[in-house]
């Protein structure tokens, strides 16, 4: 055009800086050139995507036109999830046929040949370097290699809160959960999706994003945050304007590179029960389970010692500088221990081949049976109001002694290397202050030793976190003991509604948000009225006791745009989510700050 009309064009060009300048915004505009003469038609903001909405955005602040917080306010948290998530090419996704659905628990996108358990995805995986999907009706702890070694997850059951989505959250593995109308058949080994039956090694392909999974393999798109400096700008702006922090759930030093790299400032939850799921480990702390008396679980905590302690030096090394919460030892036993069921047959089908067989070896017998009885004596009716936690510190004190000490050690160690390590350490579902009186002075007393055996001082705090109403209520009383609170909106949604987080989202909550019972999920956005009240409370009487109390979440609200906005209305001061959440969370943090600006 310029070529070939120059006066027209620069008149063209005009008019549009004027609009844009106008609207202060990109501009979609129709216009018409006849006998050389400029008719413009109609003018409106402009549609874009994600990776536009971005650049645009910035462009206008570095133009004068828009402030920050306008440039902040003008990206959803939608379009930056989208943006740092592998994506099906849109073209090749109207062509392919839709499997099933369920809960969108982990997003991206996915494709592989689907396997049903953990040890065949791994082989699969390392062996033959398939892409893999693992397909199972739920997971487990001792699933958690097969989950690491796919490249997507698909599950018949189980909700946002459920171990598959909690796992592949924080692992960056697209997840789908609780797609009910998938057919499972673990012995079979075959998936059932309506009138398609698909066996091991068949492929199909995983949208976390929107909770779908197809025939087949669609083609892929996978974006590069390093490769994307306008999005580093708009979110270093969000930080600036926030007033919640913004930091991690991360278990491992990967992880915490991984959360750095995405801008997190600390380290909001470290679960510390994956750890001992490793090979060498499980047979330890099976040991340590199984022993009759405390100086047999001694003896195995000695052993684990090393392991957790190069575990921490690690993430203390990763984080030098920021704060790390560690979280001491949470689930209940029997979960490092086989099932009762397993178990049965293993000693069932020994004890009959011998029978048949003189020359069947029976050494692993007594072993079996020990076991079996420890499994049977473990057993509770409703492990996630059993012996766990803080009950379970309290009842056999040995591994979260054993865990302070190896924390405390790599600190020390960290710090004579002249790194600058901020341990926090946290101690699991409180319900009454006297809980924490018991335990919290004897694990107190090893840091101190640590300390004085390493001849060195490190800054680290003792705090809990408030994940039973109970604790919430009488946050004042428990403010005392602890230093810091951690919300673990996970088990207090769990327990504010009686709502299994396993199950209810399976069973029950898509008909209640379906008949308006529920206007939607509390398990994926917090329940303002009632678990978030309770949050509001537990900081309001926290503060009253120790007015610098520092409060956090780590549940998966953590990483919730609108969770994360009632964190910043009621005074928390910082959320922590999966390290992939981060850059959603900042820049929902500094949205929260806009629209509710703190007194
Ligand atoms: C929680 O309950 O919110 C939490 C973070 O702990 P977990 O999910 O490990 O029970
Ligand atoms: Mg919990």
């Amino acid at each position: 055009m310029k070529n070939v009309m120059e006066a027209v064009y620069n008149q063209f060009m005009d008019i549009t800086k004027k609009l844009e300048n106008h609207y202060r915004d990109m501009q979609d505009v129709e216009f018409t050139i006849e006998h050389g003469k400029l008719w413009m038609l109609q003018t409106r903001n402009g549609k874009r995507t994600a990776d536009s909405a971005v650049k645009i955005a910035v462009q206008m602040v570095n133009e004068g036109l828009i402030s920050k917080e306008e440039a902040v306010k003008r990206v959803t948290t939608k379009q930056i999830d989208a943006l740092l998530h592998p994506q099906f090419d849109p073209a090749a996704l109207k062509k392919a046929k839709v499997l099933t659905s369920g809960v969108n628990a982990s997003p991206g996108a996915a494709i592989g040949q689907i396997y049903f358990d953990a040890d065949t995805v791994v082989e699969m995986h390392n062996e033959h370097k398939q892409d893999c999907i693992m397909v199972r009706p739920f997971t487990k702890p001792d699933d958690v290699h097969g989950m690491l070694s796919a490249n997507g997850i698909l599950t018949s059951e189980g909700g946002a809160t459920s171990h598959a989505a909690v796992v592949a959250r924080q692992f960056g593995v697209p997840c789908v959960v609780g797609a009910s109308t998938a057919v499972i058949d673990m012995e079979k080994k075959t998936l059932t999706c309506g009138d398609v039956v698909l066996k091991e090694g068949d492929w199909i392909s995983v949208d976390g994003t929107t909770g779908k999974a197809y025939e087949g393999k669609i083609a892929v798109v996978t974006p590069n945050i390093e490769d994307m400096p306008e999005l580093n700008t708009l979110l270093t702006w969000a930080d600036e304007i926030a007033d919640l922090q913004v930091w991690a759930n991360a278990d491992y030093p990967r992880d915490a590179r991984r959360a750095r790299s995405f801008g997190a400032k600390g380290i909001g939850l470290c679960r510390t029960e994956h750890m001992f799921f490793e090979t060498e480990r499980l047979p330890i702390v099976q040991r340590m389970i199984l022993s009759k008396d405390s100086a047999g679980r001694e003896a195995a905590c000695d052993e684990l010692l090393h392991f957790q302690r190069s575990d921490f030096d690690g993430i203390f090394e990763s984080m030098s500088g920021f704060p790390v919460i560690i979280r001491l030892m949470d689930p209940p036993l029997h979960e490092f221990l086989p099932s009762a069921d397993e178990l049965k047959e293993k000693i069932l089908t020994l004890k009959v081949s011998s029978e048949y067989d003189k020359n069947v070896d029976l050494s692993e017998l007594p072993e079996l049976e020990t076991m079996l009885a420890a499994v049977e004596a473990l057993h509770e009716s409703n492990p996630m109001m059993g012996l766990r936690g803080v009950r379970l510190s309290i009842h056999f004190p040995e591994v979260v002694k054993m865990q302070v000490r190896a924390i405390m050690e790599a600190a020390c160690d960290n710090k004579l290397r002249g790194l600058d390590p901020h341990p926090e350490i946290m101690i699991p579902l409180t319900g009454t202050v006297n809980e924490l009186k018991y335990i919290q002075p004897q694990l107190e007393e090893i840091a101190k030793t640590v300390m004085a055996e390493k001849g060195v001082e490190v800054d680290y705090m003792f705090g809990t976190m408030i994940e039973i109403p109970r604790a919430a209520v009488t946050a004042g009383e428990i403010a005392e003991v602890a230093q810091f609170f951690s919300f673990g909106t996970n088990d207090l949604t769990q327990m504010t509604f009686g709502y299994s987080r396993d199950d209810a989202e399976r069973s029950f909550l898509a008909e209640y948000v379906d008949k308006g019972i529920l206007t939607e999920n509390p398990f994926q956005h917090l329940d303002r009225k009632g678990v978030g009240e309770l949050m509001r409370h537990a900081i309001a009487e926290g503060r009253k006791t120790r007015p610098d109390l520092k409060v956090g979440i780590c549940g998966e609200h953590g990483g919730d745009p609108s969770s994360i906005e009632w964190c910043h209305v009621i005074g928390n001061n910082y959320v922590s989510c999966s390290p992939f959440r981060v850059p959603v969370a900042r820049l929902a943090a500094a949205q929260a700050a806009i629209d509710n600006p703190r007194k």
